[in-house]
């Protein structure tokens, strides 16, 4: 749009923002909680955006959980949200599998977690792989070969903590010998913050592994890429200039909301600084930037 290249100005009439957009799609890590911890104010945000009749939309890269495991997470945490209204990487490549009527006869092989699994499960995509394989090692003998499913129609590459070299070249051999086998990521990110004392070896770094020995692109469904946004603004049949993206990463979120030509609104509860936001080298400008959620709640006030 128009304002991108502007930077970013303090969020001072939240009421504008609330009233320009019909929906607000919000990030999950760095937004509403960090970690397991639920972030101040979050409740009584939500609480109020409902009230106001805006549609709520959650939105994570985390592919480590099904929309199943996060709908626990949030009622854990004390948030009433259906699973309906939640969107992972994890389900978004399960989705992106429906779309395209992937062949019931073909098989996924998973590098990732239990969420892309039980996703894959719920799609009734039949799959091999994922965490079971964590424990596999190559030995064999002199001449021998791995062998490997020749029904395997799809790689999808995610977070995954047992990655291990069985793995890549399980998918190393499943992108180069299957006709057509599709390479596909739940996210990219370079690291994450599995813990707030450090950063974290990111999904990108999964990905990365399998790009390395095929060279072939994925193709990414989690943020920044605009399929969820495509697949959102579809299924709830939302104008994606009715929107707007709040996130804690820029080149995720923000970057997914301006993809999608959303209103977009970045808070400082998570990974960003105000520094890093201002500084001469960051090139990706939200709208407009908040310390966290709850400063949405002075427009309470108005
Ligand atoms: N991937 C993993 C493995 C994570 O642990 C996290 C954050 O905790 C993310 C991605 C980013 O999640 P979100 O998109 O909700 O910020
Ligand atoms: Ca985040």
């Amino acid at each position: 749009g128009s304002d991108v290249g502007k930077n970013a100005s303090y969020l001072t009439d939240p009421a504008e923002l609330i009233k320009s957009v019909e929906t607000f799609i919000f990030d999950c890590d760095g937004v509403i909680w960090k970690g397991d911890t639920l972030i101040d104010g979050v409740p009584k945000t939500l609480e109020l955006l409902r009230s106001l009749g805006k549609r709520l939309v959650f939105v994570t890269n985390n592919s480590t959980k099904s929309r199943k495991q996060y709908g626990k997470k949030f009622e854990t945490l004390g948030l009433t949200i259906s699973e309906e209204e939640i969107f992972a990487s994890s389900f978004a490549a399960a989705a992106y599998l429906k779309s395209i009527q992937f062949p019931l006869e073909k098989k996924v092989y998973v590098i990732g977690e239990v969420g892309i699994q039980k996703e894959l499960e719920q799609a009734g995509i039949s799959y091999l792989g994922g965490p079971e394989d964590g424990d596999k090692k190559i030995d064999l003998k002199p001449g021998q070969l791995m062998e490997h499913d020749h029904s395997v129609g799809a790689v999808v590459v995610g977070f995954d903590r047992y990655i291990n070299y069985y793995k890549i070249q399980y998918a190393t051999l499943c992108l180069r010998e299957n006709p057509g086998c599709l390479f596909i990521a739940t996210n990219c990110d370079a690291v994450t913050h599995l813990t707030d004392a450090q950063e974290w070896a990111g999904g990108g770094s999964m990905v990365g592994a399998v790009k390395g020995s095929t060279k072939k692109e994925p193709l990414v469904v989690g943020k920044p890429s605009t399929f969820m946004m495509d697949y959102l603004s579809k299924k709830f049949q939302i104008e994606k200039s009715q929107i707007c993206m709040v996130g804690d990463r820029l080149d995720t979120d923000i970057l997914f909301g301006q993809n999608g030509g959303c209103k977009t609104l970045l808070v400082l509860s998570g990974v960003t600084t105000l520094e890093t936001l201002q500084s001469p080298e960051n090139t990706i400008q939200p709208h407009f930037w908040a310390h966290q959620l709850s400063d949405l709640l002075s427009a309470q006030k108005l």
